[in-house]
This record gives structure tokens, sequence and C-alpha cells, in this order.
């Protein structure tokens, strides 16, 4: 069977054609510039690397660019579109109404729909993108994958904040949390990993730290809570964005520096984090250059960062009653032994040593970086959002 997994964005549309008998892409690319000028597809299978020049005024055109480049003879993966058996769209919300992924029928679509306004950035566009792909592709099943979905077990203490009720009944303002499939990888493969599979109290913290970072606690395979919030925006400070704070700064901000709401939130998600605190980059490459140069706000900015996942791990051990596992994942958790280190020494009286030598020189796959005589085994586990959304839409297209 071969899946192809979807992500669009507003101006953006990712893909990966997957072959489900080895579990790896056979194609994959993304189109840019979506609705706007120059816009153009970057593809590759085959061994070969491509960027196909396209106008793309809407995202039937970019997923019509993509179906092209796949059938291509020069660059293809595939000799007809009837090779792709199903197609698995990442959607970033499923609120209350989902707790699985789902098949895209009218009536699943008109739920998702009626989300948007809990994700009104994202939402929008990864609705438009499975309706682009349905026009096109009439007959295949289409399957969505939550980001939230994952985190729909967490117990209602968990999700509910310290506000009236009402709020919450009213407007389902909630902890919804994101990156599910990652951290429901990343926790599988680990449970995997140490062979406790069936385990129902196997406790993991997943810590998936990239651009976006959030922070989870798992047992037994289902998330018990999570760092990220209502929206992306709480939790740890992020490359742009703030993370959790007092929210009567909101109104202090916007009254000192004369923005509106809608100005002070886009201060928050966009000038924030690491990148605000540093004003040298959101990027940890960057980051951790300055500071080797000597520039006190980027080491300052590497400090934030990893005090506030350090203190969300010893929370999240503290609301598992224990940890047998932690999992760093994403660009920075894969990549960056330094902040990897910063979070998790001097955590020997919590039973976690790690092997600084086994955390400088990782290898491909997912390494242990804790020490023989770690009770808290530490691991490096490249996540893989595309294969959970390529498995669960074999497995509801079946
Ligand atoms: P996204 O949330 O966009 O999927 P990623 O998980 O790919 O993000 O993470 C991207 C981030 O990972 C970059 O902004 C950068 O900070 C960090 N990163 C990537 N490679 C490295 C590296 N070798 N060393 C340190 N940080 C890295």
């Amino acid at each position: 069977m071969k899946v192809l997994v979807i992500n669009a964005g507003s101006s953006s549309l990712k893909y990966q054609l997957i072959d489900m008998q080895t579990e790896s892409p056979i194609a994959k690319g993304g189109c840019e510039r979506i609705g706007l000028d120059g816009s153009f597809c970057k593809h590759k299978a085959n061994g070969k690397d491509v960027t196909i020049t396209s106008p793309m005024p809407t995202h039937k055109e970019a997923i019509q660019v993509v179906l092209d480049a796949l059938v291509d003879k020069e660059h293809g993966a595939i000799s007809s579109m009837d090779e792709i058996d199903a197609v698995g769209h990442r959607i970033v919300h499923s609120g209350e109404e989902f707790n699985d992924s789902v098949l895209l029928t009218d009536e699943t679509m008109a739920t998702i729909e009626s989300l948007s306004e809990l994700a009104p950035l994202h939402q929008p566009a990864n609705v438009i993108g499975v309706k682009a792909c349905k026009a096109i592709m009439p007959n295949v099943p289409m399957v969505g994958v939550f980001d939230t979905a994952f985190h729909s077990s967490m117990p209602e203490k968990a999700y509910i904040y310290g506000i009236p009720y009402e709020a919450y009944k009213d407007y389902k303002i909630r902890r919804y949390g994101f990156h599910g499939t990652s951290h429901r990888f990343v926790s599988g493969e680990a449970a995997k990993y140490l062979g406790r599979e069936d385990d129902k109290n196997f406790k993991v913290v997943t810590l998936h730290l990239g651009n976006g970072s959030s922070i989870s606690a798992v047992k037994g395979g289902k998330s018990l809570d999570t760092s990220m919030s209502f929206t992306p925006l709480g939790g740890v400070p992020m490359g742009t964005r703030s993370g959790d704070m007092d929210p009567a700064i909101v109104e202090f901000l916007a009254n000192k520096y004369g923005m509106t709401l809608a100005e002070t939130l886009n201060y928050l998600n966009k000038k924030s984090g690491v990148s605000g605190l540093s004003g040298v980059s959101s990027d940890f490459r960057d980051l951790r250059n300055a500071a080797a140069e000597g520039n006190h706000r980027a080491q300052l900015a590497l400090d934030v960062f990893t005090y506030s996942c350090r203190k969300y791990l010893g929370a999240y051990a503290a609301a598992l009653g224990g940890v047998d596992c932690i999992v760093f994942t994403a660009g920075i958790g894969e990549h960056d032994g330094g902040v990897r280190m910063s979070i998790v020494e001097d955590l020997e009286y919590m039973g976690v040593v790690v092997d600084k030598a086994k955390n400088d020189n990782l290898t491909d796959g997912i390494c242990e970086i804790s020490a023989k005589d770690s009770k808290v085994k530490v691991l490096v586990i490249p996540t893989n959002e595309e294969l959970v959304i390529a498995r669960d839409t074999q497995r509801l297209a079946k």
C-alpha cells in the first residue's frame, strides 16, 4: 500500500509518499508561496532533487503539481495516480470531538471545519488542503490525523484551568496540547525499545524540542499531561513564542507599547521566546555560536529555555509518580547535546545518570544516552510524524 501524507499550511503544502511495506518515503517535498507570486515546489524522489516553478493560485493547483511530480517519468516515484491507495492529512485540532484519527467524510469534515475557531491560522488551511485533494482524487480514501488527539486521554484535573467553570462549559476553554503525533510516536518507540509495550505502568516524559516545543507526561501509552495549552503559545519558551507567563502581562504590555490585543498576541507568538530574549536568532545553532563568543543574552536565552524544560521534567515526574524513561526528540532534542545535558544533568537523586560521551556521540536511530547504572533510561529518538499519519491512514482506509 502507498499512502500520500499531506500537511497543508496557509501558503505551503508539504508531502511524502510512503510505501507501507518498507514504511519509508519514496518521494517527498513541499510547495511554497501558494496564492502568491513565484510559487514553486521542491520535490525529491529517485535520488533526484528538482524545483518545479508553476503558478499555484490555490491549494488545488499545488496538489496537481505534486501529483504530476509523483508520476513524472524523470523524477517521479510511481507510474500512475492509481498507485496512491489513500491520503493522510495532518489536521491541527480535534477539539473534544475526536479522540483518534478519522476517515474524512462530509460529516467529519463539517465537524473539523466547525473547530476552526480553536486554531484560526491552521485549521482552515488544513481543510482547504483536504478539499483540494478530494476534488482531484474523489475516490481515494482520506484520513485526518490530529495534533491534539493523543492528549484527549488527559484527566480533567490536567486540562481544566483555574477560571470559572462556565468558560469551559460555554467556550471549551481548556488545555488541548499539540505535537500529539510526535509524543505518541516517540513514547511508543521507547516502550518498544525497552520491551514495555504492554506495560500500563510505563512512565515516560517526552520532550519534543523544535521550533515549537512541548513536553508530555505519558503513562502506559496515554498522555496524562502536556505543556502546550489552549494554543501552542503555552508551555516552555520556544523559538519565537513566549511560553507560560503571568496572564496579567498581556494588558500591561499592550498599554506600555500601545499595542492592540491582536498585536500583543503577535508579539508573544512571533517576537518572543529565545529569539526575543537573545535578540540573535530563534535557531539554537546561532544561539550556541553567539553564546560561545560571549553574548550574554544568547546564553541567557539558552538558560531560560533549559531551566523551563527542567522544571517541566520535574513537575511531570511528580505527576506520574516517577519516571522510567526520558525521551528527547525534534530538531533541538535530536541535535543539541548541550541542551539535553543542561536539562538532565545533576538529577542522580531522581535516578537519572547521563553518559556524557554517549550524549556527545549519537549514532543513527534510537540512542540511549543514560549511563549503564542509570535507573531512568534517557533516549534520543528521531520523531517521524509523517509515518504516524501514514500508519493511521492505512489502518482506517482498510
Ligand atoms: P519544526 O518545529 O519546524 O518542525 P524542528 O523540529 O525541525 O522544527 O526543529 C528546528 C530547530 O531545531 C531549529 O530552529 C534549530 O533551533 C534546532 N536545530 C536543528 N539542528 C540543530 C543542531 N544541529 N544543533 C542545534 N539545534 C539544532
